[in-house]
């Protein structure tokens, strides 16, 4: 149906609050994202991987809602098919193969492995166990794993950790390419370094204690 193909994908969160214990960490929060290149930045303790937490369902939401297109995160079941999770740190599966670690994602949604095995490059190193690659080969493996679940919403907690100047460069690679290629894909990825924010970045969310203080293009960003 033509009116299926021009709905975007569209994450709602509606004045989200959450806290650990007693202090709240996340403050009456509204934000609606779409598909393309979403960033969000802020300092260290600023809430993002609670927040990243929250919206790959690994928190609960107690106190606001949080609706991808229409369905709330009360339909976890539902919400979970949805979306794909990449932590910071991922040594899991550190001991097998990278063409094991993609027919094995690739399965549950029964594609076929070979268009996410031949994506950023990592086809060359399909026999190498994931512990024997670099930070960046490993992040390429694992973020093409996550597009082969055909997400609506993938999220990335800190992709640039542990990676050096050439592995962020490796990232803004697979962002233009994912930007181009998986169009209908909502990005969200955390950083607390401006330099990760690339040119293809679609909207930039910046977060201090628990809340938004910049919610806008890259253009809007740098007049700030
Ligand atoms: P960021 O990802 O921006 O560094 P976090 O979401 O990890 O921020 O942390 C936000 C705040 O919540 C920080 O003050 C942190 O100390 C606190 N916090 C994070 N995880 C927990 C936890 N499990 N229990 C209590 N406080 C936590």
């Amino acid at each position: 149906m033509l009116g299926d193909k021009m709905t975007k994908n569209i994450l709602s969160i509606k004045d989200l609050s959450f806290s650990y214990r007693r202090k709240n960490f996340i403050e009456n929060m509204t934000l609606d994202l779409e598909e393309g290149i979403n960033v969000l930045i802020g300092h260290n303790g600023s809430g993002k991987t609670t927040l990243i937490k929250i919206l790959a369902t690994i928190y609960k939401v107690k106190a606001g809602e949080i609706f991808l297109n229409d369905i709330s995160y009360k339909n976890l079941d539902q919400i979970k098919k949805l979306i794909a999770y990449v932590p910071q740190k991922f040594n899991s599966y550190d001991n097998i193969k990278v063409k094991e670690y993609i027919d094995f994602m690739s399965g549950f949604k029964s594609s076929n492995p070979d268009e996410y095995l031949n994506l950023f490059g990592i086809n060359e190193y399909k026999d190498k166990k994931l512990k024997a690659l670099s930070e960046g080969m490993k992040k390429r493996v694992i973020i093409a794993g996550a597009l082969s679940l055909k997400p609506k919403l993938i999220l990335l907690d800190e992709p640039s950790s542990g990676l050096d100047k050439e592995g962020r460069e490796e990232l803004r690679k697979i962002y233009e390419h994912i930007k181009i290629n998986y169009p209908q894909v909502i990005i969200l990825y955390s950083t607390h370094l401006e330099e990760d924010i690339f040119q293809c970045v679609d909207i930039i969310i910046e977060v201090k204690e628990g809340k938004i203080i910049f919610n806008g293009d890259l253009e809007s960003y740098k007049e700030r």
